[in-house]
């Protein structure tokens, strides 16, 4: 069996507020903390840029930067050369027969996760941490608990290897997961999160709102605006 390295995690990191997060939960916890993306044919480029920013402020931070460990972007044409999802194509946003929104690309939690792993055992790193949830989610059931947990075993078993597959924001609300980022980074952290990262379907980045860029009314904008307004009204 391949040897991991315990204090060293592997993260997902979209550029979204949730895999943000989740970015400084593993920063707060891990010695060694690099991360992964990647690119599908997504509809819109600027999450892809919000990373990348993300990634630059952290590295700048003091406290972070240092733990901050390299950054791996993955190119995954095969899931918008399936396509007919509103993620990869200008397809309607909708909740289609089967219950689930057009965004919902067949399979990509599964892929991303898989590849991670595969990096995460060439870099010799036990900890893979992903921002999916299923407490206040869009149904997708890539994120759901059972699912993350049966591929930790799918995969630890397919490479003979002990990932710990980590889902710090699975039973955690929008306004927890602000409230999450305030008690990991303070404002500055939250500050980040709303000018920095990005959730909207629709690409906006023309309208901030108090609770970041974006369109307002997507299912995404609604998601991280409620959330916002559930954890100011709590405080
Ligand atoms: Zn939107």
């Amino acid at each position: 069996m391949i040897s991991l390295n315990p204090s060293h995690a592997l993260v997902l990191l979209s550029g979204g507020q949730d895999s943000t997060t989740c970015l400084a939960w593993a920063l707060d916890r891990f010695e060694t903390v690099e991360t992964i993306g990647f690119t599908y044919g997504q509809r819109h480029a600027v999450e892809i840029q919000c990373r990348a920013d993300i990634l630059a402020a952290l590295k700048a931070d003091s406290h972070w930067g240092p733990r901050l460990g390299e950054d791996h972007l993955v190119d995954v044409p095969a899931l918008s050369a399936i396509g007919q999802t509103a993620m990869t194509s200008d397809a309607k946003i909708f909740i289609d027969e089967s219950g689930l929104p057009t965004t919902f690309v067949p399979g990509r939690n599964l892929v991303f996760l898989t590849l991670a792993s595969a990096v995460a055992y060439r870099r010799g790193c036990k900890n893979i941490v992903t921002g999916v949830c299923e407490t206040d989610y869009s149904g997708y059931p890539d994120c759901r608990d059972d699912t993350i947990k049966a591929l930790q075993v799918a995969v630890n078993n397919g490479l003979d290897a002990r990932f710990t597959f980590h889902t710090p924001l699975m039973w955690v609300d929008k306004a927890k997961t602000w409230e999450l980022a305030q008690s990991l980074g303070g404002q500055a952290l939250v500050d980040l999160i709303i000018h920095k990262s990005h959730t909207c379907y629709l690409g906006d980045r023309s309208q901030l709102h108090p609770w970041g860029y974006g369109c307002g009314t997507c299912p995404a904008c609604d998601l991280r605006a409620n959330g916002w307004k559930r954890w100011r009204t709590s405080l």
